[in-house]
């Protein structure tokens, strides 16, 4: 489903308890910069082939939110579509994964670092900065989108239900902190709308004072309660 002209969102075929309707896979990029896949799922050829279709074979790049097996193992074979090949990027799982979450990238993201897609145009860029964001996976990483106000949650905050923290990998109290963290990114850098890895998109914020920010901030003082 074509979101913006430079953003489709292709949900894999694994719904579920766990996963909603399915892992959404998002493409951001245009023909001019390559595109960027944030989590290809799981290891679905079909699933692949779409995403591979969608970016014409041109991904620069492969990022995964974190190690879980619905978001993290369709990185390896979707990379060996392409020539050439794509860097897998991420967070390496932490030694508290469990078994079916392990994941090492071909190179480990910087809290902050920003991933540039740019074109000949002269407004083709696209510039997704990373956050770290621990709490339902040790590994967990959110995207900011800055050019369109964007947020790629992950599971760390999901449209239709609250995320699920698993310890040890999982940590409650770093949920929280790092959902203080996504708010203040939120308002810092005004977004609109919150992009899940399962569900639908969040937000339509009219202004600052009803954004991202007040989504997050509202998740927090529910699983604030819960502890
Ligand atoms: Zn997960």
């Amino acid at each position: 489903m074509a979101l913006l002209k430079n953003l489709l969102r292709l949900t894999a075929p694994n719904p579920g308890a766990m996963t909603g309707p399915g892992t959404n896979s998002y493409l951001v990029g245009d023909a001019d910069t390559g595109y960027a896949v944030i989590d290809p799922g799981p290891a679905d050829p079909q699933h692949l082939e779409k995403l591979w279709r969608a970016a014409a074979g041109d991904i620069r790049m492969i990022v995964c939110t974190h190690s879980h097996p619905d978001h993290s193992p369709g990185a390896a074979p979707l990379q060996a579509m392409c020539h050439p090949r794509p860097p897998i990027l991420g967070l390496p799982s932490a030694p508290s994964a469990r078994s079916h979450s392990q994941f090492v990238p071909d190179r480990a993201l910087q809290e902050g670092e920003r991933l540039c897609l740019a074109g000949t145009g002269a407004d083709a860029r696209h510039t997704l900065q990373v956050m770290h964001t621990p709490g339902h996976a040790a590994n967990h990483l959110c995207l900011l989108l800055l050019e369109d106000g964007l947020l790629f949650s992950g599971d760390h905050i999901l449209s239709a239900s609250t995320t699920v923290i698993d310890p040890p990998d999982g940590d409650m109290t770093a949920y929280l902190a790092s959902l203080d963290r996504l708010s203040a990114a939120c308002s810092e850098h005004r977004i609109g709308f919150i992009l899940p890895a399962h569900g639908h998109v969040i937000g339509g914020f009219a202004d600052e004072a009803t954004d991202g920010r007040a989504r997050s901030a509202s998740i927090r003082r529910r699983r604030s309660r819960w502890r």
